[in-house]
C-alpha cells in the first residue's frame, strides 16, 4: 500500500499535521517515538494559545488524545517507534523504522524537532543520570540542599539556576563565553541571590565522581588556572540540536543542520518532502509556531497531491 503522507515526529508540529491530514482524509501514518515534544518536561507553559497555563505533561496527553480521536479514519498511528531512514524511489519515499518495518508514501512531512545538545567532556556520558542531568524541572528537587552547577549562560541556563536556587545550597553557573546571553532582567534577578555564583569565560575539563558526580573540573580562561569544584549535581543547558540526520542525504540543511524550507509552503529542497517545526531553519522555535508551520505544510501537501 502507498500512503498519501507519512508524518515523522510526535511533538506539536507532527500532532497538528496528523489532525489536519486526517480531516482532509489523506491516507496517512504518523510515526511518533513519543507524543508531546520538548516542552513535555516543562512544569508550566503559559503561552499555549487558548490555555492560560498548562503543564508539559498535560499538553503531551492532549496532543496524543487529539491525534487518537482520528484513529478510526484514514490515519494510522505508530507510537513508540523511531523512523531510521528516508529514501527516494522514483516519485515515492520509503520510510524505514528502527524495527525494520517500512512505509511507502507519495509525500513525507519531517517534524522531528530537536534534542538537547550533550556535554562532551570526559565523564559527562558516564555520569548522565548519575548526578548529571538535562532536565532541572524533572530532577531538580532530588538535589535539595546540595551544591550544584549549571552549564550554559543563556536564558535556559539562568532559568534553571533560578529554579534550583529555591532549594539548593548553592548554584554555580558556567559559560564558555566572556558574557552571558540571557535576558538582562532574568540575569539581574538570579545574580542578586547570595547563593548564586557565576563563572563566565571558563572551559569545562571533566566531570568526576564515584558512582555519582562529586566534582567538576574547569579552567579559568582569563588566568589559565585549573580548578575543581565539589558538586552534587550538574544541570546542562547548552542548547538544542535538530534531529535531521534521517534526511541528511536527501535535503539541504543549514550550518546548524536545520532543514532548509520555503517559508511560504514548508517544502524542502527534495521533491515530495516537507518539514515543519524546530527541525527547520525558521528563525523562531515555539510550540505555536511549530503547529502553524505544520498546518501550512499539510495544506501545501494536500494541494500537491490533488493538482
Ligand atoms: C524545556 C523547554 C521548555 C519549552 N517551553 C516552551 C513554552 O513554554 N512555550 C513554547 O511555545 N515553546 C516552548 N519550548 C519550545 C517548544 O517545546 C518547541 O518549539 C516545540 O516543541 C517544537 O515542536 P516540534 O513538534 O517541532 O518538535 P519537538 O517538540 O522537538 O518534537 C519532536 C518529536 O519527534 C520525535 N522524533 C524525533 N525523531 C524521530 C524519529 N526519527 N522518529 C519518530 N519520532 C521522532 C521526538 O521524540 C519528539 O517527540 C520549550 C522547549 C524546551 C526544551
Amino acid at each position: 500500500m502507498i500512503y498519501d503522507l507519512v508524518i515523522i515526529g510526535g511533538g506539536p508540529a507532527a500532532s497538528a499535521a496528523a489532525v489536519y491530514a486526517a480531516r482532509k482524509k489523506l491516507k496517512s501514518v504518523i510515526i511518533a517515538e513519543a507524543f508531546g515534544g520538548q516542552s513535555t518536561v516543562s512544569p508550566d507553559i503559559q503561552n499555549w494559545i487558548g490555555t492560560v497555563s498548562i503543564s508539559g505533561e498535560k499538553l503531551a496527553s492532549d496532543l496524543r488524545a487529539h491525534v487518537q480521536a482520528y484513529a478510526e479514519g484514514t490515519l494510522d498511528i505508530v507510537e513508540g517507534s523511531r523512523a531510521k531512514t528516508v529514501d527516494k524511489t522514483g516519485n515515492h519515499s520509503v520510510i524505514t523504522l528502527e524495527n525494520g518495518v517500512h512505509y511507502e508514501s507519495k509525500t513525507v512531512l519531517i517534524a522531528t524537532g530537536s534534542e538537547r545538545r550533550k556535554l562532551t567532556v570526559p565523564g559527562a556520558a558516564e555520569f548522565e543520570h548519575k548526578g548529571l542531568t538535562y532536565c532541572a524541572s524533572c530532577d531538580g528537587p532530588l538535589f535539595s540542599d546540595m551544591d550544584v552547577a549549571v552549564i550554559g549562560g543563556g536564558n535556559a541556563g539562568f532559568e534553571t539556576a533560578a529554579q534550583l536556587l529555591a532549594y539548593c545550597k548553592s548554584v554555580t553557573l558556567f559559560d564558555k563565553g566572556e558574557h552571558f546571553k540571557a535576558d538582562p532582567i532574568t540575569m539581574e534577578k538570579v545574580l542578586a541571590d547570595p547563593k548564586m555564583h557565576a563563572l563566565p569565560n571558563t572551559e569545562l575539563l571533566a566531570v568526576k565522581g564515584e558512582g555519582m558526580v562529586t566534582t567538576l573540573s574547569y579552567r579559568d580562561k582569563t588566568t589559565n588556572e585549573e580548578h575543581e569544584l565539589p558538586v552534587g549535581g550538574i544541570f546542562v543547558e547548552i542548547g538544542q540540536v535538530p534531529s535531521t540526520d534521517i534526511v541528511a542525504n536527501l535535503v539541504e540543511r543549514n550550518q546548524w543542520n536545520h532543514i532548509k524550507i520555503d517559508p511560504r509552503t514548508q517544502q524542502t529542497t527534495a521533491r515530495g518532502i516537507w518539514a515543519a517545526g524546530d527541525c527547520t531553519d525558521v528563525l523562531y522555535h515555539q510550540n505555536n509556531i511549530a503547529v502553524g508551520d505544520a498546518v501550512r505544510a499539510v495544506e501545501d501537501i494536500y494541494l500537491s497531491l490533488f493538482k
